[in-house]
């Protein structure tokens, strides 16, 4: 509505604009010929020696062409030497035109009111360089003056016909407008009550067909991540599930048979493995939803050397346990940026997958390089390999590639998952190759910061 206002106000300046321009014309092209008319009169009066009213009349009756409403010579005291309207001579004219002539100069005045223009122009008459007297000439002129009335009209007319038009289509526009407006808050409210399916369709190549488009583009995000959170949801109840049953049944038999100290024993060690399982799962659950949130800002330069030495320390012992060697083939200066803990998590997990999933005798190496500007980890194992339609979805939360292994190793499905989120938030990147019965390589990309300054 406020455009309309001042598209209302600009067209009315426009239209007062347009009309003084044209009256100006109209004085303009009046001047010129008037001022002409008098100085004509004016030079030829200069030429006369005796300026009385008998020689001024019969010079002003050979100036048959002097056309004017109302015609004033005066002497050179502003008496009144010939009126064309019949004005007894010798009176002094006190017309300011006249008063401003008798100083030398040529004036012009014009005005215009109601449909008539009237103008007035008086001269000096200068003989020999002296102020003889003066020639005033007044017109009043409908012709010219119904002209500018015209116009005006005209002008006006056009004003009103635009601003109509522009009223027409603003209310148009705002109506085409309120509607496509109400359909997005009418999507709005639908996606809030939970349909995160419905689509916004406006049409058109407006500013509100992009909202629409990112509207559409944001449901769809919403509909994604909820499907996830769905997913995951029931995916962990399912993980769950399995073990608590697991216990339940245990208990189950315990309570219900006569069973002698040895099973009984066996069955009480099983619920202690299952309640184990249950930890790591939760823990695991728990350091996901962490991996998930956290912001890196407390991220430090450090070199990945001496955190991979300390986890290959540490599992060391479960590595011999396995019948497994653990190699270390790694270059020194290879800083990145990110939280050790992070770090650590990350080269655990990849190692004791290699290990976990490895055969007995075999080789679990552990490659660090620097390639261009990046710091480039292999974690190599001998084991069993991943299929090819598997690979794909070795990151995905809770896949397994063989349940019965993972379940035995006390796997849950969350540890690639895990590292992937944390590479990935700290600029990192990390991909997988396999051959079934040969090994699996995860190779792990950090960008290189070798200075503070690359901080910044
Ligand atoms: P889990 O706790 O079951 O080990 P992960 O997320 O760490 O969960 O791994 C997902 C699945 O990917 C595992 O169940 C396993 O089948 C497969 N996997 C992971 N690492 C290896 C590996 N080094 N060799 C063979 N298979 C692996």
């Amino acid at each position: 509505m406020t455009y309309v206002l001042i598209t209302f106000i600009v067209l009315l300046i426009l239209n007062v604009y347009c009309s003084t321009i044209s009256q100006k014309l109209f004085y303009k092209s009046k001047e010129s010929s008037m001022v002409e008319k008098c100085q004509i009169a004016a030079n030829d009066l200069a030429s006369m020696k005796i300026l009385n009213h008998n020689t001024v009349t019969s010079a002003v009756d050979q100036m048959g062409s002097l056309t004017a409403t109302r015609l004033i010579i005066t002497d050179h005291m502003g008496r009144l030497i010939y009126d064309s309207e019949g004005q007894p001579q010798g009176s002094y004219v006190l017309l300011p035109e006249i008063v401003q002539a008798m100083q030398g100069n040529n004036v012009f005045y014009c005005k215009y009111h109601d449909g008539t223009m009237q103008s007035h122009a008086a001269t000096p008459i200068i003989s020999s360089g002296n102020i003889t007297g003066c020639v005033y000439m007044m017109e009043y002129d409908t012709a010219q003056g119904s002209l500018i009335r015209s116009l005006q009209y005209t002008v006006l007319e056009i004003t009103l016909v635009l601003e109509v038009i522009v009223l027409l289509f603003s209310l148009a526009f705002s109506k085409r407008f309120s509607i496509r407006f109400t359909q997005i808050m009418a999507s709005m409210r639908i996606i809030q009550q939970g349909d995160y399916t419905h689509k916004v369709s406006l049409g058109g190549h407006d500013e509100l067909t992009f909202l629409g488009d990112e509207f559409n583009d944001l449901t769809e995000r919403l509909q994604t991540s909820e499907q996830k959170r769905h997913r995951f949801v029931s995916d962990a109840s399912h993980e769950l599930k399995t073990p608590l049953a697991s216990i339940k049944l245990l208990t189950d038999s315990i309570l219900q048979n006569d069973m002698d100290m040895e099973t009984v024993k066996e069955f009480v060690n099983d619920i202690g493995n299952e309640a184990d399982r249950l930890n790591r799962m939760t823990t695991k659950l728990l350091s996901l939803t962490k991996a998930d949130t956290q912001i890196p800002d407390e991220s430090e330069i450090i070199n990945m050397t001496p955190t991979i030495t300390r986890v290959a320390k540490m599992l060391t012992a479960v590595a011999s346990q396995n019948d497994i060697t653990i190699r270390l083939e790694l270059e020194e200066n290879c800083p990145i940026l990110i939280l050790e803990d992070d770090l650590y998590q990350i080269v655990f997990n990849l190692v004791e997958n290699g290990i976990k999933y490895n055969m007995p005798g075999g080789i679990l190496t552990v490659k660090l390089n620097r390639v261009a500007d990046n710091a480039v980890m292999k974690v190599i194992d001998t084991g069993v390999g991943i299929p090819e339609d598997a690979l794909v979805h070795v990151f995905e939360r809770f896949y397994r590639v063989d349940k019965a292994r993972s379940r035995e190793t006390g796997g849950s499905g969350l540890g690639l998952s895990i590292v992937k989120t944390i590479v990935v938030r700290n600029r990192g990147e990390i991909t997988v190759s396999s051959i079934v019965d040969q090994g699996t390589t995860f190779t792990v990309t950090f960008p290189i910061f070798d200075t503070e300054e690359e901080l910044s």
